[in-house]
């Protein structure tokens, strides 16, 4: 079977920088799958549908017109790249991802990213439940201060408002939320190997997962 990376981790870990660049070096496919939920969150809101309309939502999920260009995430011609990135979206994805019906929905889709040379996923279920016989899983994390930090320094750069207690509040809401719900709830497997972020760089992060790749 093709190979596969399954990244997992709280929110704002640092994970999809590190899948990106991990995939790079190794010439392999890339999923984000926190992008597919918060895609799915947007389209309903956009749709009118209420967020815990499980049967609504998974409507939405089953029939989502999103792609993924370099660079650009699509949702029909619309370039959805910025707003899926709202704190609306964030908290929105969080919110729908407890939905096992908008879950199942989405199974196939990102199971379909698993094409040759191989794949790296990250996101919270990638090596429960998505690609369970995927040869490598890390379980990327940070403390809670270290993901707010980067993610203040991130909305600085971008000359946008950030506030470091909102940020620390919007986290934790967001990992309980994670951590707590009955269907994927997002754990460190057995399995997977831990990868503490909180005092390592993205390049130092990238060697670790590489130095198991070739291992
Ligand atoms: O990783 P990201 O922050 O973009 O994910 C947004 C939300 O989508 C997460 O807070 C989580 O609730 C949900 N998610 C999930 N399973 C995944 C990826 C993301 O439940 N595989």
């Amino acid at each position: 079977p093709v190979p596969v990376i399954a990244i997992d981790g709280p929110s704002a870990s640092g994970k999809g920088t590190v899948a990106e660049r991990v995939a790079a070096a190794l010439g392999w496919q890339v999923l984000d799958s926190g992008s597919l939920y918060r895609i799915v969150a947007l389209a309903a809101m956009r749709a009118g549908v209420a967020l815990d309309d499980e049967a609504g939502v998974a409507a939405v999920a089953a029939a989502l017109p999103a792609r993924f260009e370099t660079g650009r995430v699509l949702l029909g011609d619309d370039d959805v790249t910025t707003d899926i990135r709202s704190e609306a979206c964030s908290s929105g994805a969080s919110r729908v991802a407890v939905l096992p019906a908008v879950r199942e929905a989405l199974l196939g889709r990102q199971r379909d990213y698993r094409s040759a040379p191989g794949l790296v996923a990250d996101g919270r279920d990638m090596g429960s439940v998505v690609f369970p016989d995927a040869g490598l899983k890390i379980f990327l994390t940070a403390s809670v201060e270290a993901r707010a930090g980067r993610r203040y320094k991130q909305l600085i750069e971008k000359g946008l408002p950030a506030n470091m207690q909102s940020l620390l509040d919007d986290l934790r809401e967001r990992d309980a939320r994670d951590a707590a719900r009955p269907v994927a709830p997002l754990m460190k497997l057995p399995d997977a190997a831990l990868l503490d972020t909180t005092e390592l760089d993205v390049e130092g992060a990238v060697a670790f997962v590489l130095d198991l790749v070739r291992d």
